[in-house]
């Protein structure tokens, strides 16, 4: 059985591919998007990405370790099902969706090793990972508070508009 010491280094070079590979998916999902709000947002968090990146090849120098990437199949099929969103034209609300589940996936993952970390007394390394996590963690609410206030406000408006006019043919 391996050491928790190991299982925390496979994660990591898990979710460094992970973050690779939303480097690449954001730009798209930024020039999908069609509220401001929401192309800021994504902006924003592929700048937060890139440090991210950047910090976990700290973590990896820290333990003493080369940085190394390992295939991460989940988020890429998050990913591949946000593109087929994006594809379908399922609109702002589908890709604030789709962009949850990816801060979900890594908030369970960077909460996993931010524990490990710990546990091994590898303190640094967790503060570096806690970093991390809040991040994640304000983004997932920031994107909740977008989808709530512009996005849904907008097609809640349409709806209700169209309502109207049923109602105004019906007389
Ligand atoms: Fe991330
Ligand atoms: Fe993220």
């Amino acid at each position: 059985m391996s050491t928790l010491r190991e299982t925390l280094l496979e994660e990591l070079s898990d979710i460094l591919d992970a973050e690779k590979q939303i480097i690449k998916a954001l730009p798209k999902m930024t020039k999908a998007a069609e509220h401001e709000d929401l192309k800021r947002a994504f902006e924003m968090h592929l700048e937060e990405t890139e440090g991210q990146v950047e910090r976990l090849e700290r973590i990896f120098e820290l333990m003493g370790e080369n940085s190394r990437s390992k295939k991460c199949k989940g988020i890429q099929g998050i990913i591949k099902e946000g593109e087929e969103m994006i594809k379908e034209d399922l609109g702002d609300a589908g890709l604030i969706a789709s962009a949850q589940k990816v801060e979900h996936y890594e908030i369970a993952s960077y909460g996993s090793v931010h524990s490990w970390a710990r546990l091994l007394g590898e303190d640094e390394v967790a503060d570096l990972l806690e970093e991390t996590l809040d991040e994640e963690e304000s983004t997932d609410e920031k994107l909740t508070q977008i989808a709530e206030s512009a996005v849904n406000a907008e097609e809640k408006d349409e709806e209700e508009g169209e309502k109207v006019h049923a109602k105004n043919r019906g007389k």
